[in-house]
């Protein structure tokens, strides 16, 4: 899968690219990252990205031109690397990346469109840094995704959450293949957070592992993680365990 970013701050991305499970990812090409900035084309002496907003207000907004721009940029350079890139002819890449523009206006990211993400060849993140985009980049993107109902600095930490949730998803970049399956919001788990986990040692300051855990019956041990995890569901996300129930209902 491949990612190309459009951020002013490409050096944010060089540690995480490189660290963990990310960077194992990308060491082994199942992830290809790229950053570009729109100062490459920027306006002017001075390579102007952003300007003032008309009719007034505080900030400064970034302008249409320099991040459409970007963008195509980064799609004729894909489209030229494609002959070479066994890995984006492989995957069929279209010639245009999935856009998604970060920003605390769009559909909050969650599981499943991570998983949607996840199964696209090209994407192109695109963060915004100052009060945000002109409108207009709105008509050259195909969806807009939120961290969630809290404003950053900019859309770097957005676009890496993206990135790094996406790069587990893929094939053989997890060291254990079921560890991406059973956690808390994947299909597996059947709308539930995921059960308690427990290691080694037995006792810590009073606190035992519960002793179902310890005497090897299996379908004991799946019972009470099944019960553990619909209890911690219903206490910690009422929403989720309603969202679950109503799903069930139609079901019937
Ligand atoms: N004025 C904008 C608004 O009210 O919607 C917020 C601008 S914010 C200071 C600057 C940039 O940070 C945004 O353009 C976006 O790219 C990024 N950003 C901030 N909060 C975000 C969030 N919750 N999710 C995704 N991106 C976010």
């Amino acid at each position: 899968m491949r990612f190309e970013v459009v951020t002013l701050f490409p050096e944010l991305f060089d540690g995480f690219l490189a660290t963990s499970i990310v960077g194992r990812a990308v060491a082994s090409k199942a992830l290809h990252v790229r950053c570009k900035s729109p100062r490459e084309f920027g306006i002017g002496r001075h390579r102007n990205v952003d300007d003032t907003p008309y009719g007034g207000g505080s900030g400064m907004v970034m302008r249409v031109d320099c991040i459409v721009a970007c963008l195509e940029a980064l799609d004729a350079e894909a489209a030229s690397e494609g002959a070479t890139d066994a890995a984006i002819v492989a995957t069929e890449a279209p010639p245009r990346a999935h856009r998604i523009l970060m920003t605390p206006q769009g559909a909050p990211l969650d599981q499943a469109r991570v998983q949607e993400i996840a199964a696209r060849p090209r994407v192109a993140l695109i963060c915004g840094r100052y009060e945000g985009f002109d409108e207009r980049v709105r008509a050259s993107v195909d969806e807009e995704v939120s961290l969630g109902d809290f404003v950053l600095t900019g859309g770097e930490i957005a676009a890496m959450a993206v990135i790094d949730a996406c790069s587990r998803l893929l094939p053989g970049v997890l060291g254990n293949a079921d560890s991406s399956v059973s956690e808390s919001h994947s299909p597996a788990m059947d709308g539930l957070l995921e059960y308690p986990q427990y290691t080694r040692p037995a006792e810590y300051r009073g606190l035992r592992v519960p002793e179902v855990l310890q005497n090897g019956n299996h379908a004991a041990i799946a019972a009470y993680r099944r019960a553990e995890a619909e209890r911690r569901t219903q206490e910690r996300r009422p929403d989720l365990w309603a969202r679950r129930t109503a799903a069930r209902g139609q079901q019937k």
